[in-house]
């Protein structure tokens, strides 16, 4: 008799706040019933979301208290822990003094630094060979610690986004300019690379989420109140759509690990997500029609841009111009200039600009298009074929 494959699980916590005790307790159980034993002497990575400097409280980082409990638990299983990302933005120094890290590791084992060097993995065509965090690759564990934010590209940025981390200083932004506007091929590199650096476990900090325009400060805070944990972090991003109301298959990275066969046959949730009301998710315009030759037109005229909030005073700090992969953006004293006809709408500056200063706004034609879209979806669809190629859809329990 054929042996019947095991549901991938995905556990959950409700854990209301970010107080240290009863915070331990949860992360632990999560990790016992999630991650394989790590033995004595192990290498384990911790790789939380270190986006940019930035108080726990605006939601933009995987919360310090969460990554103090996992590190204990992999201290307490006799691992040698490192804590490491590749933030966007600013001095890892001030980053861990802003975000509370310094203070929350203080007196534990471990090293806490940005990742130095890389290795070059094949990650399969398109892409080939991409040099990822040498960190990374050599660990005997890594656990992958995303934070639950909204992303103006990507629509959120949860356990397969968390790893583009992993991509180390300014190949991040090189990579966002090879794939512009293609979301579609931009998610099959982040899926790409969630395979390639294997995390045992992901566990997601939705304690306090991140709503709106994210996912850096740009975006609102939101309680949402949960961890959630998976061996499996397509799995574990699939739960957290669900849970938020959104069809998974709406996540570019949801469609992208369909495609690969990231995602497992089934899922079982072991206990049933709380339902989030009216999560504000950024707006996406699709691009999903017209010949390839009018796309740059199509990219000028239908997708958001990137824009001064109005009444913003730019600082002049010049991040955004530091962050753009296409060089579109200028900015002085006189305030910040895009040029629109240059702009691949990825958005990076948006994510990166440290005041929250910038957001994307829809296009008028944009606009329309997005409503259009919302028609043509409305329309009777022809029977679901599951024989065809990326029709199958996991079972979740
Ligand atoms: S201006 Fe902003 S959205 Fe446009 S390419 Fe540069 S970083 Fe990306
Ligand atoms: S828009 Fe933001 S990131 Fe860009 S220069 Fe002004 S303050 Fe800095």
């Amino acid at each position: 008799m054929a042996a019947v494959a095991k549901a991938t699980p995905v556990f959950l916590e409700q854990v209301p706040d970010y107080e240290r005790g009863k915070l331990r307790a949860a992360v632990c159980r999560l990790l016992e019933k999630t991650a394989p034993a790590v033995r004595r002497g192990d290498r384990v990575l911790i790789k939380p979301n270190l986006l940019a400097p930035a108080p726990p409280g605006r939601a933009i980082t995987t919360h310090p208290h969460v990554v103090r409990a996992a590190a204990e638990w992999a201290l307490d299983c006799g691992g040698r822990v490192l804590v490491a990302d590749s933030p966007g933005m600013g001095s890892f120094e001030r980053l861990l003094q802003e975000g509370g890290y310094a203070a929350a590791l203080a007196g534990l084992p471990l090293e806490i630094r940005a990742f130095r060097e890389t290795g070059k993995v094949d990650v399969g065509p398109p892409f080939g060979s991409i040099p990822l965090a040498r960190e990374a690759l050599a660990a005997d564990v890594v656990l992958n610690l995303p934070k639950l934010k909204s992303h103006c590209m990507m629509l959120l940025t949860l356990g397969v986004k968390n790893l583009f981390g992993c991509v180390v200083g300014l190949a991040k932004p090189e990579w966002h300019l090879r794939c512009g506007i293609d979301r579609a091929g931009f998610a099959r590199l982040l899926v790409a690379i969630c395979t390639a650096v294997d995390p045992a476990v992901t566990l997601l900090d939705g304690i306090l989420a991140l709503e709106g325009d994210g996912p850096g400060k740009a975006g609102l805070p939101r309680p949402i109140g949960v961890l959630l944990a998976s061996p499996n972090a397509p799995a574990l991003d699939a739960t957290v759509c669900r849970m938020l109301g959104l069809p998974p298959a709406e996540l570019p990275t949801h469609r992208a690990a369909l495609e690969l066969g990231a995602l497992p046959a089934a899922i079982e949730v072991q206990q049933e997500p709380p339902r989030v009301e009216e999560f504000r998710f950024p707006v996406l315009a699709p691009l999903t029609f017209g010949p390839r030759r009018l796309e740059h037109l199509m990219r000028m005229h239908l997708l958001q841009r990137p824009l001064l909030r109005s009444g913003a005073v730019c600082r002049g700090c010049g991040e955004c111009v530091r962050s753009c992969p296409a060089k579109a953006v200028a900015a002085g004293r006189g305030g910040v200039v895009f040029d629109y006809r240059r702009c691949i709408r990825c958005y990076c500056c948006v994510e990166m600009c440290p005041h929250g200063l910038l957001r994307t706004a829809e296009t008028a034609p944009g606009r329309l298009l997005r409503h259009l879209a919302a028609l043509r979806d409305r329309l009777p669809r022809r029977p679901h074929r599951p024989d065809k190629p990326g029709g199958e859809r996991p079972a979740c329990t």
